[in-house]
């Protein structure tokens, strides 16, 4: 892949890794790609990170043509750089823009351009263990015009951002309000591809939940308001007697990597691991009789995340203490072994930069 790259004339001061926080800075430079129906994908370049200029009628800010992915790059103690799994977001990336008639991107072209940019921008990669520089590809419908149709237009970038760890203060558990009025997507519905839109229609909800003192909601699904699907913007997992469950991926369930990957160290390590559906009902009663041995989140940013209590038609169930689990434990700290290289990856999930 041919890349046209003007680099930068005012490198940036990285911040320490302390203050990095997540999303708030950007690295020296961003990839950009522009698409024409008919001609295909053109003028890969690497530029300034800087503001970019959109047509007042440009697709995205009218129509939400928008889809997005992240990954993160780890540096590993012998000063390496790696990706975890790159393939499986470029896979998904392909089906979310699939579902929003946006163009795909071949797959092996998607990654070297990938490994180029991440390989420009290596001096970005935090040192320190739980930190990263987190990847975020997305691409947006960029038609000049007011008629609503497939676009002919689109537009692909990556941006980089240098992010802190996200347990900073050790692994807290959190709280969770189980959420039965909005809902974030449906069967048939968006709900599988990682577009913006999901997340525009989610934060209302995310919203009452923080004002009641919850960091995000657990979400059950579109029609019958009765099966669970995800927290927040996580996948989520529960252990009950014994057996793991996790919400099968029914297409309004976005299908996370690491969810995936935790499913995968699961089976290896001999858990019973059911992707089946879980209802509301059947939680609340693990929850009275005491079944219900651990809870958490997964997803890239967080790896995992104990959910410490659950809130439900104004009851406020605790579970495991409100501790962190032994198996939400094991699946940390298996997963960020393999991440950040302080673990032999037995997986082969590790795509070495450097
Ligand atoms: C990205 C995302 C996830 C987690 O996916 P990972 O690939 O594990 O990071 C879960 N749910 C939603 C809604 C997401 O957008």
């Amino acid at each position: 892949m041919d890349i046209k790259i003007t680099l930068t004339k005012e490198p940036k001061v990285i911040p320490p890794d302390s203050e990095l926080g997540f999303g708030k800075y950007f690295s020296d430079h961003m990839f950009v790609m522009d698409y024409e129906a008919g001609k295909g994908w053109m003028n890969a370049r690497i530029v300034p990170f800087g503001n970019i200029t959109l047509h007042p009628a440009s697709t995205v800010l009218h129509y939400g043509s928008e889809i997005f992915e992240g990954l993160k790059a780890y540096r590993r103690a012998d000063g390496g750089v790696q990706l975890f799994r790159p393939m499986e977001n470029i896979r998904r990336m392909n089906r979310s823009a699939e579902r929003m008639c946006l163009p795909e991107i071949d797959e092996n072209e998607a990654l070297d351009i990938l490994e180029q940019f991440v390989k420009l921008e290596e001096r970005w990669v935090p040192k320190s263990f739980g930190s990263s520089l987190y990847l975020r590809p997305y691409m947006f419908g960029n038609d000049e015009s007011l008629g609503v149709h497939t676009v002919n237009h689109a537009t692909f970038m990556i941006i980089a951002s240098p992010s802190g760890s996200y347990y900073k203060e050790g692994i807290n558990p959190v709280k969770i309000m189980i959420e039965s009025e909005d809902v974030r997507t449906v069967r048939g519905g968006t709900g599988y591809a990682k577009c913006g839109g999901n997340y525009a229609a989610s934060n209302r909800a995310g919203e009452r939940a923080n004002k009641k003192g919850y960091s995000q909601v657990l979400w059950l699904d579109g029609v019958e308001r009765k099966y669970i699907e995800e927290v927040g913007a996580m996948n989520v997992m529960f252990k009950v007697n014994g057996e793991i469950i996790t919400p099968e991926l029914t297409g309004s369930i976005l299908p996370g990597i690491t969810r995936k990957s935790c499913i995968e160290v699961l089976k290896k390590l001999g858990y019973k691991v059911s992707e089946r559906l879980f209802s509301i009902d059947e939680l609340k009663e693990a929850l009275q009789n005491g079944t219900l041995e651990e809870a958490w989140g997964c997803g890239t940013a967080a790896v995992v995340s104990p959910i410490g209590k659950l809130m439900y038609e104004d009851v406020e169930y605790e579970v495991n203490g409100g501790k962190i689990g032994e198996v939400t434990q094991k699946l940390y700290d298996i997963l960020t072994g393999i991440q950040w290289g302080t673990r032999e990856d037995e997986f082969g999930w590790i795509h070495k930069l450097s």
